[in-house]
C-alpha cells in the first residue's frame, strides 16, 4: 500500500469526466494544485458537493493541502446544515462559481474551485499531496442519518487507502477500469469508492450528474465504462427497464463489474438482472465508520441476498446479545456483526460517548447489523439491530427477509417491515407495501399467506398498510422511523 493516498501520475490519461468536460490526470493534478496551497489555512474545508468535477478536484485539493474535507449534501435542509456546521465548524467552504449557497454557509469564507487552473506541480511523473500522517483525517463524511441524527466520522488516509485496496485485490481494479458514476458525492459509496478509488488506481471516473437508465445504457459496455456502482434503487429500475430496453441488456453484459451497496440488493432485483443478462451483481457491505467490510467474491456466481466475505485486511466476528461470540457458521443463529481492521474510523467528530459506546472490548467495532454466517462462510444481513429486528412470539425475525418475500409477490412494487408493540405477541409484523397496481392492491390475507408460504407461520405480517411511495433518503434508503414515527415534516 502506498503511504499516501493520492499520486496522481501527471499522464494525458482521463481522470473525471463529467458530462462533457474531461479532465486529464495532469490537468487535474494541476487544478488541485493550485487550489491546495490557499485551503492550508482553513483547518477544515466544507465542500459543496455537487456531482460536479468541482467537488472532485476541491476534495483531491484539500487531500493534498492535509486539510480534512467535509462534503455537504446540496440538497441538505436548514436544521441538518446548522447542527453540521457547528459540529465540524470549517473554516471555509469550497463551491462551483456561481452555486448559491444556503444561510450559514454563505457566511463562511468561500473559495471557488476552478478546475481549469494551471498550478505547478512536482518535478517527475507524478504528484503526490504533502507527507502527512496517515492517520490524519482526510475525510469528515457524515453518516446517512438513518437511524438518528448524523454522526461526523473521522476518516484517516490510512483507512481511506486501506480500504480502496483491499476493494482493489477482491474486484481485480485496475488503472483501465472505467467506472461509470451516478451517485451523489457526500457519502463514502459516491465519494470514495465512486471518485477516490478510481483516482488511486489511475482509472476514469465518467459521472452521469445523476442516475439514469439511459446514461447507464449509453456509457456502460460498448460506451466504454467497465464498471457500475450502484445502491439498490437504481437496480431496481434497471430490473423494471431491462425487459424492454435491448440496448441496457447489452450494456449491462458486456460490463466487466456491476456492483451494488449502501443497503440491501433485494433479491427479486437481482434475480431478475441476472435472468435478463446472465450477470451477477456483486453485492458488498460496508458503512461510513468502517468504509468496506464485506464483498462477493467476483467470479463466485450469483448469490442473491448474500453480502460475501471479509475483504483483505478485516476480521469479522458475529456476537448474540449477551456478548459471546458466534462460535459456529451455522447459516441460522442471528448476531450482530463486530469488525476490526485498518479500514476503520478514527472517531465520531465531538462525540467521545458515541465513539466509546461503538466498540467493544479488544477494538470490535459494533456495526448495529444483524447478520447469520453460511456455513462456507458468507453474511446475511438479516437487518439493523435497532429498525429490523422484530421480536415477536419469542422469535427474533429479521425484516429483510420477510420484505424479500413480499417482493416476490408481482402485486408488490416496494416493501418495507417494522414490529409494532403488540399485548400478546410482544412485537407484531407490519408490512408496508407500494402496490405494483395501485387500482388493484394485494388483499392483506393472499399477501400474508405468500409470506407464510415461502418463509415460516410465524413470520406471517400481522398488518398490511398501504402507501404511494416508502419514505427514502438520497441514497435510496428507507427510512423506517418515519413509518413508524409520522411527521409533516
Ligand atoms: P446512521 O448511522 O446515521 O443511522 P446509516 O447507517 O444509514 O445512517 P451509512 O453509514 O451511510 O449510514 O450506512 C451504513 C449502513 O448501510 C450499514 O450499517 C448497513 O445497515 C447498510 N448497508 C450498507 N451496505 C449494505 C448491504 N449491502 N446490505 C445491507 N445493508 C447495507
Ligand atoms: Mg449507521
Amino acid at each position: 500500500m502506498s503511504a499516501r493516498l493520492l499520486a496522481l501520475k501527471t499522464s494525458d490519461r482521463p481522470a473525471l469526466r463529467f458530462g462533457a468536460g474531461t479532465l486529464t490526470y495532469e490537468e487535474l493534478a494541476r487544478a488541485a494544485g493550485a487550489l491546495a496551497p490557499r485551503l492550508r489555512a482553513a483547518g477544515r474545508v466544507a465542500v459543496w458537493a455537487t456531482p460536479t468535477a468541482e467537488t472532485a478536484v476541491g476534495v483531491v485539493a484539500a487531500l493534498f493541502a492535509g486539510v480534512p474535507a467535509v462534503p455537504l449534501n446540496p440538497r441538505i435542509g436548514e436544521r441538518e446544515l446548522a447542527h453540521i456546521l457547528g459540529d465540524s465548524a470549517p473554516g471555509a467552504v469550497l463551491a462551483a462559481a456561481g452555486d448559491e449557497l444556503p444561510t450559514g454557509l454563505a457566511e463562511l469564507p468561500r473559495i471557488d474551485v476552478d478546475v481549469r487552473a494551471t498550478g505547478p506541480y512536482a518535478d517527475g511523473d507524478t504528484y503526490a499531496e504533502e507527507p502527512v500522517d496517515p492517520e490524519t483525517p482526510a475525510l469528515i463524511v457524515y453518516t446517512s442519518g438513518t437511524t438518528g441524527p448524523p454522526k461526523g466520522v473521522l476518516l484517516s488516509h490510512r483507512a481511506i487507502a486501506a480500504s480502496l485496496d483491499a476493494l482493489a485485490a477482491a474486484w481485480a481494479w485496475t488503472e483501465d477500469d472505467v467506472l461509470v458514476h451516478g451517485l451523489p458525492l457526500f457519502h463514502v459509496h459516491g465519494l470514495v469508492l465512486g471518485v477516490l478509488g478510481p483516482l488511486r488506481r489511475g482509472g476514469e471516473v465518467r459521472h452521469l450528474g445523476g442516475f439514469s437508465v439511459e446514461g447507464v445504457a449509453k456509457e456502460l459496455g460498448e460506451g466504454g465504462g467497465t464498471m457500475l456502482f450502484g445502491v439498490p434503487t437504481m437496480y431496481h429500475r434497471i430490473a423494471e427497464a431491462l425487459p424492454h430496453d435491448p440496448a441496457l441488456v447489452r450494456a449491462l453484459t458486456a460490463a466487466r463489474l456491476l456492483v451494488s451497496g449502501s443497503a440491501a440488493l433485494p433479491v427479486h432485483d437481482h434475480e431478475r438482472i441476472t435472468a435478463a443478462t446472465g450477470r451477477t451483481v456483486v453485492e458488498r457491505y460496508g458503512m461510513t465508520e468502517t468504509l468496506m467490510n464485506t464483498s462477493v467474491p467476483v467470479g463466485s456466481g450469483p448469490r442473491p441476498g448474500s453480502v460475501g466475505l471479509p475483504l483483505d485486511g478485516v476480521e469479522l466476528r458475529l456476537v448474540e446479545e449477551d456478548g459471546s461470540v458466534l462460535p459456529v457458521a451455522d447459516g441460522e443463529t442471528v448476531g450482530e456483526i463486530q469488525v476490526r481492521g485498518p479500514n476503520l474510523f478514527t472517531a465520531y467528530l465531538n462525540r467521545p460517548d458515541a465513539t466509546a459506546a461503538a466498540f467493544a472490548e479488544g477494538g470490535w467495532f459494533r456495526t448495529g447489523d444483524m447478520a447469520v454466517r453460511e456455513p462456507d462462510g458468507y453474511v446475511r444481513i438479516v437487518g439493523r439491530k435497532a429498525t429490523d429486528l422484530i421480536k415477536s412470539g419469542g422469535y427474533k425475525i429479521g425484516a429483510g427477509e420477510i420484505e424479500n418475500a413480499l417482493l416476490d409477490h408481482p402485486g408488490v412494487r416496494e416493501a418495507a417491515v417494522t414490529g409494532e408493540p403488540d399485548p400478546d405477541l410482544g412485537e407484531r409484523i407490519v408490512a408496508w407495501i407500494v402496490p405494483t397496481d395501485p387500482t388493484a392492491p394485494p388483499a392483506p390475507g393472499p399477501l400474508a399467506d405468500h409470506v407464510a408460504t415461502l418463509l415460516a407461520p410465524h413470520k406471517r405480517p400481522r398488518e398490511v398498510r398501504y402507501l404511494d411511495a416508502l419514505p427514502r433518503n438520497d441514497m435510496g434508503k428507507i427510512l423506517k422511523k418515519a413509518l413508524r414515527e409520522p411527521t409533516d415534516g
